[in-house]
């Protein structure tokens, strides 16, 4: 996992400690980070709630960085989706225990008052991070001697 895109809950707090230690992912030098504010969203019971951490290369005052700035996301949320990885999980083994994709949808939706585009959102990035994900997979455990099915 890239250090510089997910933390923990518990590491959450701790960001900004040695931050001036860190390199900067994109100009690479050391010493010109600084914390930036939050990225925040809903969470999928509709409440407002912190998803990442803003880091900035700060390029101000004649500081040497690159003055870009990117984003540091709490492991539990998707990018890009309201969803977080728990109700993800309960979708996908929903679908892992033989449900359509159809039936997944509708358990799991009816179970988080979500709608049904945000899941049909979700799919369509899985399908689309397919290459990514079966690289990552590749380097971190055999495949699998069951038979292929599939969803
Ligand atoms: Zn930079």
């Amino acid at each position: 996992m890239d250090p510089w895109k997910f933390v923990t809950h518990d590491q959450f707090p701790a960001i900004g400690h040695n931050l001036k230690l860190k390199v900067c992912p994109f100009f690479r030098r050391v010493g010109t980070l600084s914390l930036h504010g939050y990225l925040r969203g809903q969470d999928e019971k509709h409440h407002p709630s912190v998803r990442a951490r803003r880091i900035f290369c700060s390029d101000r005052t004649r500081r040497p960085g690159c003055g870009r700035t990117f984003s540091l996301f709490l492991s539990h949320c998707l990018v890009g989706l309201k969803v977080g990885t728990a109700v993800a999980w309960a979708f996908l083994s929903g679908i892992l225990a033989g449900l359509s994709i159809e039936k997944a949808v509708y358990a799991v939706a009816a179970q988080h008052d979500l709608s049904l585009s945000t899941f049909w959102r979700l799919w369509q990035k899985l399908k689309g991070a397919q290459a990514a994900i079966r690289t990552v997979l590749s380097r971190e455990c055999s495949p699998t001697s069951g038979p292929l099915r599939p969803p």
